[in-house]
């Protein structure tokens, strides 16, 4: 079947893009072919097109597992807007009441839909799953897919009930998409989804228009960020930091500053959250101060800077963060703020920790560190830094347990 058509007329016809980027239509050809492809593409490479395309193309119904539902609907919503017919793009998840339901299901059985988003809690429910069973199934996507493994730095134990329940619901293609490179990831992903044979498609993570810079963390930090801020005006950013009271704390300050900032964090009630994500989106609101809660398929392609105001937890979970910057391919600043201090605040909140996660966390330092030192790693200055750090803490740690 993917020989007879033109794949760049059809993404022309559906998407209105000119040409694919990357490795976008060889994997789509693999997938076409009825291939189980793994896709390792950098944040802003353009993953999604590579299932959405082919859902399209593909008789019944594509399965698009994906981790959250804030992300969910924005990617139905944007199929919707290229399409006449609403019924062509669904999810189900827990905020759905039965209604819902029983809408989307009678659009699937109809023949309208062609992808259908779920949270891997949706999925293992026996009922959604008799009920997929009696539905022809293009092909399963498990988008985010480093979720699945407890060495990537968002792991969500659900993940890993997927190959069974693919099983009971009924074989077709597999593809699984992840921005997290590390081959122990990729491999327990592989491993996990049962797909060691699978394509496997690897982008290059070079992302040019990104300008490293590490800058000293003094007690002028604040000063510094508004400094930076006002002169960069009507630019949109994004400051991480590590804890909750630090990501209010922040917003106010700049706020007193005559800076249109807004927080962000998993703690905050979900309706201003919800309402401070979308006005950043709309820019309404130029910079958000956040914790990593913040960002996860965050599709807004002119953010100019992203901030670290303390150091990250992972170079993995770095690099997504800094990932968000220049998606439109126009320059992004990444800018971390750094001292010796940061490092210690890590040891002791894995301290802290079951001596199983304690394992955990330190092989991703380690991970962490032979990741910076790999061709993936994008500025030698910042690497060679946090390297030397990390090093210096991870013989810390093993000789002290
Ligand atoms: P990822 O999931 O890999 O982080 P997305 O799928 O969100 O990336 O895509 C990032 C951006 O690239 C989106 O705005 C998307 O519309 C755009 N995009 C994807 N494929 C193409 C293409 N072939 N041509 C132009 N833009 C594209
Ligand atoms: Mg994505």
């Amino acid at each position: 079947m993917a020989g007879k058509i033109n794949l760049t007329d059809e993404l022309k016809k559906y998407f209105g893009f000119d040409k694919f980027k990357g490795n976008q239509e060889a994997i789509i050809h693999n997938l076409l072919n009825g291939g189980d492809t793994f896709v390792l593409m950098p944040t802003g490479g353009g993953k999604s097109l590579c299932y959405q395309l082919p859902s399209l193309l593909m008789e019944g119904t594509a399965i698009v597992i994906s981790p959250l539902i804030a992300l969910m609907k924005n990617q139905v919503d944007a199929m919707r807007n290229f399409s006449e017919e609403d019924g062509i793009a669904h999810f189900i998840n827990s905020s759905l009441n039965k209604g819902a339901i029983d809408q989307v299901r009678s659009d699937i059985l109809a023949g309208k839909t062609k992808l259908l988003y779920v949270a891997p809690e949706s999925l293992t429910k026996e009922e959604n799953v008799e009920f997929l069973r009696s539905v022809k199934i293009s092909f399963y996507a498990v988008d985010e897919a480093h979720c699945i493994s407890e060495w990537g730095h968002d792991f969500r134990p659900e993940y890993r009930r997927i190959r069974p329940i693919i099983n009971e619901i009924g074989k077709a293609p597999l593809i699984a998409l992840t921005a997290t490179a590390t081959p122990k990831v990729q491999h327990d992903i592989q491993k996990n989804l049962g797909m060691v044979d699978a394509q496997v498609f690897k982008s290059s993570f070079n992302r040019p228009n990104l300008y490293y810079e590490v800058r000293a963390k003094t007690g002028n930090i604040d000063r510094d960020i508004i400094k930076f801020i006002k002169n960069n005006p009507e630019k949109s950013g994004i400051i991480y930091c590590l804890s909750r009271k630090k990501v209010e704390e922040l917003a106010e300050i700049l706020q007193a500053n005559g800076i249109n900032a807004r927080p962000y964090h998993a703690g905050m009630d979900s309706v201003t959250r919800t309402k401070n994500q979308d006005d950043f989106l709309m820019e309404k609101v130029e910079v958000i101060v956040a914790t990593i809660a913040f960002g996860m398929g965050i599709d807004k392609p002119d953010v100019r800077f992203v901030i670290h105001y303390d150091i990250p937890k992972s170079l993995e979970g770095y690099y997504q963060e800094t990932g968000r910057a220049g998606r439109d391919g126009g320059e992004g600043q990444c800018i971390t703020f750094y001292t010796n201090k940061d490092l210690q605040k890590l040891e002791k909140f894995m301290q802290g920790k079951p001596v199983a996660e304690q394992e955990i966390g330190k092989q991703l330092l380690l991970e962490t560190a032979a990741y910076a030192e790999s061709s993936v790693c994008r500025r030698k200055s910042y690497c060679i830094i946090l390297v030397k750090s990390i090093r210096k803490k991870i013989v810390e740690i093993v000789t002290t347990v």
